[in-house]
């Protein structure tokens, strides 16, 4: 299987899933660039796949279903109209086209059905995990989000992730703020910089390098927990009321 990353808006990133003739699109925010990429490379929609209920990753949905006759998954939780196969946690996906099948994580925070997609040490994630940070809480709470990225973080570190936005530069600003002495954060700031400046994605992300870097899977470090202390003028009971105060402070940053 092969995943290629297509751009839409001004930061999202549709993802294809493709192996054969058969390509599955994940959070087609937008149908343009898939049917171009479709009619280009003359391979044929074999799925749709949903992550939650916000515009820029469900806008494409009508129009691709307009030529292509697919099933779309999406989380139970959501109202999708266009969704055919709704899905629970621990839920398995077989998309037997491109012989692959993914299994479904409840990860609610950003919206309060979301749901991320695991299999073949791909995880794809919407936006609940980015690139050095996480998605805002729009309709969950922070103790829920917090639980969703320790279920994300606890799956094998080797893992790539595949989130929906290219977010990573400037959540990194943000992470340096938080842990200006992590120098593997140091390290990472450079090398992302170097990406965008040619204008290359920093995305997939590997698990292990968001786990040394990203401040919001890092709510037991010692250093992360004295940072969000120190905002907050007292002492934080716990990693989810670190992960809240950090949230807080991003929103503000
Ligand atoms: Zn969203
Ligand atoms: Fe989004």
């Amino acid at each position: 299987m092969e995943i290629v990353g297509l751009p839409a808006f001004r930061d999202n990133y549709i993802w294809l899933l493709q192996s054969g003739r058969f390509v599955a699109a994940v959070d087609p925010g937008d149908e343009q660039p898939v049917l171009e990429y479709l009619a280009c490379s003359g391979l044929e929609l074999a799925a749709i796949l949903l992550t939650h209920h916000h515009p820029d990753h469900t806008g494409g949905v009508a129009g691709l279903l307009a030529q292509h006759g697919v099933p779309v998954f999406g989380p139970a939780g959501e109202v999708i109209p266009q969704t055919t196969v709704p899905l629970h946690d621990g839920d398995t996906v077989e998309l037997p086209e491109i012989r692959l099948s993914l299994r479904v994580i409840d990860v609610p925070g950003h919206t309060r059905g979301h749901i991320a997609y695991y299999g073949a040490n791909a995880l794809f994630c919407g936006d609940t995990l980015f690139g050095c940070g996480c998605g805002r809480l729009f309709e969950g709470s922070a103790e829920q989000m917090w639980a969703s990225l320790c279920r994300l973080a606890a799956l094998p570190a080797q893992t790539k992730a595949y989130c929906a936005h290219e977010y990573t530069q400037s959540n990194i600003r943000f992470a340096l703020a938080v842990e200006p002495e992590n120098t593997e954060l140091k390290t990472r700031a450079e090398r992302v910089a170097a990406l965008r400046d040619q204008d290359r994605p920093t995305v997939p992300l590997t698990l292990s390098e968001e786990l040394a870097t990203n401040p919001f899977l890092r709510c037991r470090e010692p250093a992360v927990v004295a940072a969000a202390e120190r905002r907050q003028g007292g002492r934080l009971s716990g990693a989810s009321e670190v992960f809240a105060v950090l949230r807080e402070w991003k929103n503000n940053f």
